[in-house]
């Protein structure tokens, strides 16, 4: 069994716990640094507001940390926020890990379509629901950058080695695909 490490600090992690928690995987809650020593096989970083997590994941020494795992090979699962925190280039800019070639511009889908729901089709798969909140648009994939799911013909799904991150929330839904997918990753049956 998969032990997922959530990060905890602000957002939308029980959301993640629940889904994770519905395919078998074990999490934990990580709300300080010492959590991250409780012995991990993956991490979510969840939505939110990224400037706070960013500034947080510092004030309670965990950002040098999270970047030398992820680095490391630790594989992790970044929604909406976390997609930002993980991206190496953010308009809007924010204090981020930048693990990951993409560039985002937050908040990017307007005022109106600040929140709105799609479906797509998810890994040449499933169709599932998209749900865009307040939502990073993907506006530069880099090399070895793989794009899982479009929305309107722009990246809401990618992958990078061990790193998967979402514009949308699939956590907020009762379709588990995306997670089931961050599962298989983790224990390396959805090798790249
Ligand atoms: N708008 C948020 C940010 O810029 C992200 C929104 C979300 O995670 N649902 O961090």
């Amino acid at each position: 069994m998969s032990r997922v490490g959530v990060l905890a600090v602000q957002g939308a992690f029980a959301e993640h716990e629940r889904s994770l928690g519905r395919l078998g995987a074990e999490c934990f809650e990580i709300r300080k640094a010492a959590d991250l020593d409780r012995g991990l096989d993956a991490m979510v970083i969840p939505g939110g507001e990224s400037t706070v997590m960013g500034k947080l994941l510092r004030d309670l020494g965990m950002f040098d940390r999270i970047r030398e795992m992820i680095d490391g090979g630790i594989p992790v699962f970044g929604t909406c926020a976390g997609m930002i925190l993980l991206a190496d280039g953010v308009e809007g800019g924010t204090e981020h890990l930048a693990t990951m070639p993409i560039g985002v511009r937050r908040n990017a889908y307007g005022r109106q379509l600040g929140s709105f729901s799609s479906r797509g089709v998810f890994d040449s798969g499933a169709e599932i629901p998209l749900e865009f909140i307040r939502a990073p648009m993907v506006t530069r994939v880099g090399d070895g950058v793989r794009v899982l799911c479009e929305c309107g013909g722009v990246p809401v799904a990618v992958r990078y080695g061990n790193q998967l991150a979402t514009s949308f929330h699939p956590e907020l839904t009762e379709d588990d695909t995306v997670h089931q997918y961050f599962l298989d990753m983790v224990r390396g049956r959805n090798p790249l």
